[in-house]
């Protein structure tokens, strides 16, 4: 039914609307029709398999005949309870495809697209070749790879001496204090197993990386949402999406168990300051049950580090939170390198603690030559000047700060509003004065991946924008309504997320299009 309606769609796009939306509509509401019935079979097969019946067939003919059903259960058949909904496709399953079927420049989705730096690629090779003596290729050590333990400690020590972490806590025990998985997303998961009860809540400040909230749910919590609200009289991403303490303190109670941070923040490019970091740790400091994981994965891509550095939220008050926090962080932003896959947790041993214990009997080990590597081009990084920069970190924003420059022009010839992103890799665009044929898309182009899919809701503005910029004008950005809860996502409509960590050739070409487009 999918691949039907996309090819309709792209004859939609070519011969005009009026003699296919008819028939586009009539497919529509049998699509619907169709996901509600099965949607409502597998209810009452769940509902019915408690009840002792086993008949699919007179189930499904129930399900036809029935118009309501009173058990509330939604799962997949097949599939786990914790996995309700989650196997649907994704925003990243409908865009990169799409994407690509329709030759568009992908600004969609975040991972550079060139190699990593010379002395990294350099760093795996000593780490696998037995003639460097790195005994790299054999399990690691479960917690952590040691060499790379060492290394975050020292790392971190420096880093958070300088942040004025009393000394008592300092310095970090590598063997205790850092723990290491297969990238943040998977120390993520570890720390959720580790740390949630069922029923316990987790709250989300949305826009959020979508993997959160579905991590959250296959650990047996629930989300609370908390939005970032814009503020739109104010300039510059971290200005721009304000945290309201208020509002934020209204959704803790004894039943929170986890609040997850995110600085720079994806997908806004806001960085937490001090005064509201201050506001959140002052809060969490009365709730000794919760814990806050701090996901750190652009800490070194920040545009001013002068007046805006990036901050630990472990490290704030003197570490007033730093016993309720664990600090995370990965090396596929920092040295271009996202499919190695390494990440890390840091913090108190018995918060690092939650993260080992489930790493020890899910995957035993992160893989070791890329462990390995990274705590060689962890030590170059710091030490070493790069390419006429002080140190690689330099570089690496430098870099990133004249790519974000590339891409600002690029949107404003498009008529969109960049809200420019303080790090990062990510800039959310206004697009409130973008004249495209929205009803049209959103009538004629379904989408199950879509955010109110299931309740019947028209598509977003954004979802349907990025669909038509795809289509129409050739370069294809991501709708951050996939970062909002549903009671939220309207906060997204007049917006797009797009990605600079991209070749100068490919912003440059993005503009162009830009150009031809609407120019
Ligand atoms: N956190 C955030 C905010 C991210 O944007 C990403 C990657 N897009 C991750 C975590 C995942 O990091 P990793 O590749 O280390 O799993």
């Amino acid at each position: 039914m999918k691949s039907s309606l996309l090819q309709l769609g792209v004859i939609h796009h070519r011969i005009g609307v009026v003699p296919v939306v008819h028939a586009l509509s009539t497919i529509r509401q049998t699509h619907r029709t169709i996901a509600t019935l099965s949607t409502r079979y597998y209810q009452q097969k769940r509902c019915a398999s408690r009840s002792g019946i086993t008949t699919s067939s007179s189930i499904l003919r129930s399900s036809l005949s029935s118009s309501s059903s009173n058990c509330n259960d939604t799962t997949t058949d097949g599939l786990a309870h914790r996995l309700d909904g989650l196997d649907q496709p994704t925003v990243w399953q409908e865009f990169s495809p799409l994407a690509t079927q329709y030759n568009s420049i992908n600004l969609g989705q975040g991972f550079p697209d060139w190699d990593p730096p010379h002395f990294v690629i350099e760093a795996m090779k000593r780490s696998i070749d037995p003639t460097f003596g790195r005994n790299a290729n054999q399990y690691a050590r479960s917690y952590a790879h040691m060499p790379l333990a060492t290394v975050l400690a020292q790392e971190y020590t420096h880093r958070w001496q300088q942040s004025k972490l009393p000394s008592h806590l300092l310095p970090l025990d590598p063997t205790t204090q850092i723990a290491t998985a297969t990238g943040v997303t998977n120390v993520l998961y570890c720390a959720l197993q580790g740390l949630i009860n069922p029923g316990d809540q987790v709250v989300l400040l949305e826009p959020y990386f979508d993997i959160y909230s579905s991590q959250v749910q296959m650990a047996g919590g629930e989300c609370v949402y908390c939005p970032l609200r814009p503020d739109t009289s104010a300039v510059g991403a971290s200005d721009v999406f304000t945290l309201d303490l208020d509002e934020l303190e209204s959704k803790l109670s004894t039943q929170t168990r986890v609040l997850i941070l995110n600085t720079p923040h994806n997908p806004t490019g806001k960085m937490f300051n001090r005064k509201e970091l201050q506001g959140i740790a002052n809060i969490v400091s009365n709730y000794p049950q919760l814990v806050v994981i701090s996901d750190e994965v652009y800490e070194h891509i920040v545009f001013d580090t002068v007046n805006e550095p990036h901050l630990s939220i472990a490290t704030i008050n003197n570490g007033q939170i730093w016993h309720q926090t664990l600090t995370m962080s990965s090396a596929g932003k920092t040295f271009s390198c996202t499919g190695w896959k390494v990440g890390w947790a840091v913090g108190p041993s018995h918060l690092v603690k939650a993260v080992t214990s489930v790493q020890q009997w899910c995957n035993f080990s992160p893989t070791t030559p890329t462990q390995d590597a990274i705590a060689q081009a962890l030590q170059i990084a710091r030490e070493e000047p790069y390419q006429g920069y002080p140190t690689y970190y330099d570089w690496l924003a430098s870099d990133y700060r004249h790519k974000r420059q590339l891409l600002v022009d690029a949107l404003l010839v498009a008529g969109m509003k960049p809200i420019v992103p303080n790090g990062g890799f990510f800039i959310m665009a206004d697009t409130q004065h973008v004249d495209f044929p929205y009803d049209d898309i959103a009538n004629t182009q379904l989408s199950t991946a879509m955010p109110g899919y299931a309740t019947g809701k028209k598509m977003p503005r954004d979802w349907a924008l990025s669909r038509w910029l795809t289509q129409t004008v050739g370069v294809t950005a991501i709708p951050p309504s996939a970062f909002y809860s549903l009671d939220t996502v309207d906060l997204a409509a007049n917006t797009l997320r797009f990605a600079f960590c991209k070749g100068e050739s490919t912003l440059q070409q993005a503009k162009q299009r830009f150009e031809t487009y609407f120019s």
